[in-house]
């Protein structure tokens, strides 16, 4: 009995002298040498900037700061730093093809597994984080919670990524965006996990606490994926009960009906700009929606030039009524032209997801106003502004830097020299350098499942 005293003393004394030394080690301090730094907020751009990092979060920003010795230092002096971007809507676990499913993305569901498209996102995550996207809202058709996985997986720190806020399955009435058979539909349940038909009210409010269980940090519905679908009281339940859960409400809406039913429910944010009349973007103005236009550009090896003309004009009134207007894309595709003209290198996810500032630019918008569309408008969509996005202390981590200046010419983006995630560097001089983000533990829970 003595003698096992004495060993749970020693055995105490190890712990205690090992907690004493986990709490010794100082945490990391990172300065950053800014040439100029952009705050998106104010379309303004502050010269000779020092940014100081503790840990994952920013401790100070200033002119004439002092770096404290022992300071890892980054000398971005002649580059411009700006805060991580932001697309609002994508799917990074569906890539439908020309070969082999005709770009008929019920194939994909039936040929490729959870796993397997778990492992795109991840991929296709990593390509986003070397363009600069620190922040992904990733809304549906992402088999059964790869994005959620996806998200948890970075957060845990398994691998590099941008922060994710999945949707978990998008929440439609009978049938979703699918029309299927009736085999595969009652034999085969083909609707799950692409969608989750809830038609009443009960079952709404359990599809949504599903998602909420499995991960979700927004809920998606289809307000009109079938001419039986959502009422603005079906809206407004959805709406209270994803709150419940710290959930926003995007709607994804391709008929005039469905965005005025949107629009009187109060939704958070509608997706997808081509049945939008000027009269909606005036109330959604008025209301603050935001948009997710998903405002796709005429390339080699996309769209079509009159589609395209289209979304211009679009996006063009929604800027001037003033919607407040998200970056999006709605990529989840991929072929054999997507190649970079000159070099004849195939485009990356991250490649393909900036190329949509043609869309801005044929616009007219002003690059201020794209820069804030692109940062802060998807910081507040994405319901993380208050702890990510501005480069200001409390914040996390995340900045960019770039050759040239987004503020006079804005595509400045689409040369990415930077990228810091979480205080940790992944890009520097051009050139990914991830491996500060793969190792087998700590396991990291950093916030806990229900906080952000
Ligand atoms: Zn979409």
């Amino acid at each position: 009995m003595k003698k096992r005293t004495g060993m749970f003393c020693l055995l105490l004394v190890v712990l205690l002298v090992g907690v004493a030394a986990a709490q010794a080690q100082p945490t990391p301090i990172t300065a950053i040498k800014a040439g100029r730094l952009i705050d998106p907020e104010t379309g303004t751009a502050a010269t000779n900037q020092v940014i100081l990092i503790e840990g994952e979060k920013i401790k100070a920003v200033g002119p004439n700061l002092a770096i404290p010795a022992g300071a890892t230092v980054f000398d971005l002096s002649k580059l411009t730093v700006l805060p991580g971007l932001v697309d609002a809507h994508t799917h990074m676990a569906i890539t439908y093809k020309e070969q082999p499913e005709n770009n008929y993305y019920y194939l994909t569901y039936i040929m490729e597994s959870t796993p397997l498209r778990a492992i795109q996102a991840a991929s296709n995550g990593i390509q986003l984080l070397n363009s600069g996207f620190t922040v992904v809202r990733d809304v549906g058709n992402n088999a059964l919670y790869a994005d959620a996985a996806l998200r948890q997986a970075i957060e845990q720190g398994w691998l590099p990524g941008p922060t994710v806020i999945p949707s978990g399955p998008m929440i439609g009435s009978t049938g979703g965006q699918f029309w299927p058979t009736p085999e595969m539909y009652k034999d085969h349940n083909i609707m799950f996990p692409e969608y989750i038909d809830a038609n009443s009210p009960d079952e709404i409010v359990r599809a949504i606490r599903e998602n909420m269980l499995f991960g979700a940090k927004t809920i998606k519905l289809c307000i009109d994926c079938k001419p039986w679908g959502y009422s603005v009281e079906d809206i407004k339940l959805a709406i209270s009960e994803a709150a419940k859960g710290g959930c926003k409400v995007e709607g994804h809406v391709q008929t005039a009906d469905g965005a005025q039913r949107s629009i009187d429910a109060g939704i958070h944010m509608i997706a997808h700009g081509n049945a939008l009349t000027p009269e909606h973007h005036r109330q959604m103005a008025e209301k603050g929606i935001f948009l997710a236009g998903t405002d796709m550009p005429f390339t080699p090896y996309r769209g079509n030039e009159q589609a395209f003309k289209r979304t211009v004009a679009n996006l063009r009134d929604a800027w001037e009524k003033k919607v407040p207007l998200t970056f999006s894309t709605d990529l989840d595709y991929w072929n054999e032209r997507m190649k970079n003209e000159k070099t004849g290198e195939w485009l990356t996810r991250g490649d393909l997801t900036i190329a949509f500032l043609e869309t801005w630019k044929v616009a007219g918008i002003p690059q201020a106003d794209i820069l804030r569309a692109m940062t802060i408008n998807g910081y507040k969509a994405a319901d993380i502004i208050k702890e990510r996005g501005p480069i200001k202390p409390g914040f996390y981590a995340d900045l960019i830097a770039v050759t040239g200046d987004p503020l006079t010419d804005i595509d400045a983006l689409r040369n990415v020299q930077f990228v810091m995630k979480n205080g940790m560097v992944f890009k520097k001089d051009g050139v990914m350098t991830p491996e500060k983000f793969f190792h087998p533990g700590p396991v990291r829970t950093p916030s806990g499942r229900w906080t952000r």
